[in-house]
């Protein structure tokens, strides 16, 4: 009885929820929609409702919600249509409930079905898959080869992940940091490159809440207390542009808004100064409602109106209009001087383009008759692909390679007969020969640039024209490898190289053999796996290349082995479990401070852990534990290495945090600086913290440089408290002007 009357209401509200979120995500479709789209779309969220009906989210509410959510981003946010939604509202169906993908087909059509397919591809399990070295970068390559089959599949597994970010307090703190991790590594700068750059914007600033968060709270608090000044600001430097603009009967709106708190935030990192003297906090944007043929000349007339009320900062000019960046960004930016002196940043564009750099990618495709460049996505595209065919590259390697060349701007150049290539920026000289065509890379033998003679590793600046000599008899060495910066050229480079590892190999496959024979091993596939599985090698081409340079002698290995009937078997067993790296014993470090840290809820002491040097995390950090080859190591959350680390290899990340506070020590590091006035402020330090803190100077650094010395302490604290208490204390002595926290 009571069992029901508690039930039904609960079913009522979420029925609601659920009624009102779909509702919501019908609203939110701005697209053309059919019939057919209509009732498929409905026909998907009852399959949704229907198969997800006993699970919740961690937050506790019908499962269901996200889901219809991430079709609502999908339509409103990212400007997708009919089919997106659908996928969108089925994209965790196969993989959490039994509905098939062929049922999927049967009811939705073939398109649906591969993008859904693609969609549970990528949900990667990480933690099923502890035996692929990262299985972080292999999702991400995974992400890729998705994306050059349907583009969606990405576009709609971004809607994805920012659901889950937007609701990532309910997950325990060890995964959050991990999914923020991860989405900074990869998420992020895939969004910029696909021009979705309010998206990429928002990866930033959540993931930022998630591993400094105190920062975060900083900035974010000091923006809402600015705000009514900044407005104030912004209407006062607009009001004489928009007087200009009306007499030149240009249409127009215009918007101002304060930068990304992750943007601010690295300004506040790069340049080290306060949050008071960073003056362009925001950007003003003018926005011209224009068609496409006049965009470009009304763009420089705006342009010129603004530069006759102020005076810019020539430098600052960035002309997107003419030449689009490679993501398909159009723009036409300025700074100029402001009120009171300060810095305006001025972002001048069309409506069209406007949208582009908002929606990137999805509203590339409807622009593309008008675009002057419609081949900037087929182009990038066709180097994903590129990059994907070569499938025996390490996973990580590949990462690297991409992070490196897809993300990156670029540089144009030229070859002899004029015709412009474009290569990432940092790309060299024998990047552009293999950019070319590979057998222009395999012999180039020398290269002008500009008419004059360079190294192969010459790196390329904008506007250089480049002639390549090659010769038949050239080929590439190891040492290549370090003049080129492109993944294409890396990789055919590498190929070349296998080859001729392969035909070295050949002499040291027949001296296998040879040896083989001597002792009546047959010298059969099994056997050959057998030896090079005892020599843990990975590929037969490496074993042989090896043999045949004679770094292994195979005769002397060989005794390891008995020959039973033509079999190699070895002689002698060896347990060689792999490497666990928790071990539960005492700890072998003494020096470690111990204290009451518990990793997964389990009190630590009996785990041999250590604290990570790049960060020195101290009782009270927010912190995680992740597994090394060395042990567990303890991070603070907002480690740098770590949030690279845990993006790569996210399963070995473990929650960690602190019971209580121990009397242990542990050691903090600071940065003091002041004017060396030369009364002695140093001995003022080192008095203050020995005897009036009591505590233990474990190492003592000064530099002076004209005049500022800068001071690197570490130091034995108790926990953050009292290392609060140390750097309010050091603050107030007489020359110290700043005391930081080494990070
Ligand atoms: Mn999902």
């Amino acid at each position: 009885m009571s069992d029901i009357l508690t039930k039904e209401p609960q079913e009522e509200t979420d029925k609601k929820l659920i009624t009102r979120a779909y509702r919501n995500l019908l609203r939110s479709i701005k697209a053309k929609m059919d019939k057919t789209d209509k009732g498929n779309i409905r026909a998907a969220y009852e399959l949704a409702v229907d198969a997800h009906k006993t699970q919740r989210r961690k937050s506790g509410e019908p499962y269901v919600l996200h889901p219809i959510e991430v079709a609502r981003i999908c339509a409103a946010e990212i400007g997708l249509g009919a089919t997106a939604v659908i996928c969108a509202l089925l994209h965790d169906v196969v993989e959490d409930t039994p509905t098939t993908l062929a049922e999927i087909k049967e009811q939705f059509g073939e398109r649906v079905m591969l993008i859904v397919d693609g969609l549970t591809k990528l949900d990667f399990k990480s933690e099923d898959a502890t035996d692929v070295e990262s299985p972080q970068a292999e999702n991400f390559k995974k992400v890729l080869s998705t994306l050059v089959v349907d583009v969606r599949v990405v576009l709609i597994k971004m809607a994805d992940r920012l659901h889950n970010m937007r609701t990532l307090g309910a997950m325990p703190p060890h995964k959050q940091v991990k999914i923020a991790a991860e989405t900074s590594f990869i998420y992020s700068p895939l969004a910029h490159r696909l021009g979705l750059y309010k998206l990429k914007t928002e990866f930033e600033d959540l993931s930022l809440k998630i591993t400094n968060r105190e920062e975060y709270l900083y900035i974010a608090n000091k923006l809402q207390a600015t705000k009514k000044d900044r407005d104030r600001y912004i209407k006062k430097f607009i009001h004489p542009l928009e007087q200009e603009l009306k007499e030149n009967m240009i249409p127009y709106r215009t918007t101002g808004r304060p930068k990304s708190i992750y943007s601010i935030w690295n300004k506040l990192k790069t340049k080290k100064v306060p949050f008071e003297e960073i003056y362009d906090l925001f950007a003003v944007r003018i926005i011209v409602d224009v068609p496409p043929s006049k965009e470009k000349s009304i763009c420089w007339q705006v342009y010129s109106i603004i530069t006759d009320v102020y005076q810019p900062i020539v430098e600052r000019l960035k002309d997107w209009v003419t030449v689009p960046k490679a993501n398909g960004y159009e723009s036409l930016h300025t700074t100029v001087i402001g009120p009171k002196g300060r810095f305006v940043e001025v972002q001048i564009r069309s409506e069209r383009m406007d949208d582009i750099a908002e929606r990137g990618f999805a509203a590339h495709w409807k622009y593309k008759k008008v675009s002057k460049s419609p081949n900037i996505y087929d182009s990038w595209l066709n180097n994903v692909r590129e990059i994907l065919d070569n499938s025996n590259m390490d996973a990580i390697d590949f990462l690297n390679d991409f992070k490196s060349n897809l993300f990156n701007e670029e540089v144009y150049v030229y070859t002899p007969n004029g015709d412009m290539r474009v290569l990432p920026k940092g790309a060299t000289a024998l990047d552009f020969a293999f950019d070319i065509h590979s057998d222009v890379g395999y012999h180039a033998t020398a290269i002008k640039v500009n008419n004059k003679l360079e190294p192969m590793g010459y790196q390329l600046k904008n506007g250089d024209r480049l002639h390549i000599t090659t010769n038949k008899s050239q080929k590439p060495t190891e040492s290549w490898l370090k003049m080129v910066a492109t993944g294409k050229a890396r990789n055919k480079i590498r190929s070349a190289m296998k080859e001729e590892r392969k035909k070295e190999g050949q002499i040291g496959r027949e001296t296998m053999e040879r040896k083989f024979k001597n002792v009546k091993a047959d010298f059969v596939e099994s056997n050959i796996e057998i030896f090079s599985k005892f020599l843990k090698y990975k590929s037969h081409v490496d074993l042989y290349f090896d043999i045949s340079k004679e770094k292994i002698n195979v005769t002397e290995l060989l005794k390891n082995f008995t020959v039973e009937g033509g079999k190699l078997v070895p002689i002698e067993i060896k347990e060689e479990k792999a490497p666990r790296p928790i071990v539960t014993k005492a700890p072998t470090d003494s020096t470690a401070p111990r204290s009451g840290l518990h990793i997964n809820g389990e009190p630590a002491d009996n785990l041999d852990y250590s604290f990570a040097t790049c960060c020195h995390p101290v009782p009270g950090d927010a912190v995680f534990a992740y597994v090394s080859n060395n042990g567990l190591k303890i991070h603070r959350s907002n480690c740098p290495n770590a949030t690279n680390l845990a993006a790569k290899y996210g399963y070995r990340i473990m929650r960690a945090d602190w019971a209580n506070v121990s009397l242990t020590n542990f050691s903090a590091h600071l940065v003091i600086t002041g004017v060396d006035t030369g009364i002695g402020v140093i001995e003022s330090i080192t008095h203050t913290i020995s005897s009036d803190l009591g505590l233990n100077i474990r190492s003592f650094q000064i530099a002076s440089n004209e005049g500022i010395y800068e001071c690197n302490i570490s130091l034995h604290v108790k926990d953050k408290v009292q290392l609060g208490l140390v750097i309010k204390t050091l603050k107030n002595i007489r020359g110290v002007d700043t005391v930081t926290r080494l990070e």
